[in-house]
């Protein structure tokens, strides 16, 4: 059975046919799908959705949304009340300018020190961000105590081996479909195959053939088997390993 680690069903166009989402996804094998929040508005809609027996929800205030006002005490009774897998996604993200650096850090170790709290891993979202998140993610208060998974990567296999030994997973997704991609695929080659999860990111980021609205969790079927390709393997090794790790990193139980 495949996991698709990050998708948020919330948003549109996926949230217009949920239904239709979740028994395409079935059909390809998806037993899980964990659904990070974005925006604090977004909390009550994943905590919804999360009556889906297939839905595994994520709450979390993404770097983006970092200038509103957090309330980690609620937070931290919603990731609770709603047997959250993880927080997130969180992260930081100095490709944008707003909301600024300093206000990005401290939501970020703010929601850190909430995962580390309640034994929770967190869903990280970094852009140009690497130096400073690893240095947070090292520090004394964190390292060994919080696990993880770097969502979306597409960076080089140097940078996903400072998250390796810092005790993260790398989630790949619809990059490693795309043969341009060459530092995604070789990272996807390369990151030992029991430290791999696999996500679809819809509906926010595309892969071959596949516009990002037209993104669902069924396709992470697909990016299972660009990664069998890229590592010499089969597909079910790759569907059975990474979905073992899903479930190990999140704590996840299917057929709840
Ligand atoms: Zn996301």
């Amino acid at each position: 059975m495949l996991i698709d680690t990050h998708c948020h069903l919330f948003m549109k166009p996926l949230c217009g046919d949920i239904g239709g989402v979740l028994c395409r996804a079935a059909q390809k094998g998806v037993s899980a799908i964990i659904v990070p929040a974005v925006e604090t508005s977004s909390w009550r809609k994943v905590a919804e959705l999360s009556e889906y027996p297939a839905v595994y929800p994520a709450l979390g205030l993404h770097p983006w949304c970092a200038d509103e006002k957090l309330d980690t005490g609620l937070l931290g009774k919603l990731l609770l009340e709603t047997g959250s897998v993880a927080v997130g996604e969180i992260g930081l993200d100095f490709k944008i300018e707003e909301p600024d650096r300093h206000t990005q850090i401290t939501v970020f170790r703010l929601q850190l020190d909430l995962a580390s709290e309640l034994g929770l891993p967190v869903i990280l979202h970094c852009r140009g961000a690497f130096d400073e998140m690893l240095s947070i993610l090292s520090q004394k208060k964190y390292d060994g105590r919080i696990s993880g998974v770097v969502h979306a990567f597409s960076r080089g296999a140097a940078l996903a081996e400072r998250f390796l030994k810092l005790g993260y997973f790398i989630a790949f997704g619809g990059a490693v479909t795309r043969s341009r991609a060459k530092r995604a695929r070789s990272s996807a080659a390369a990151v030992p195959l029991h430290r791999i999860v696999l996500e679809t990111d819809s509906p926010s980021i595309g892969m071959d053939g596949i516009d990002p609205e037209q993104m669902e969790p069924a396709h992470v079927a697909r990016i299972a088997e660009s990664l069998a390709l890229l590592r010499g393997i089969s597909s079910e090794e790759v569907t059975r390993e990474t979905a073992r790790n899903a479930r190990e990193l999140f704590n996840i139980v299917e057929g709840r």
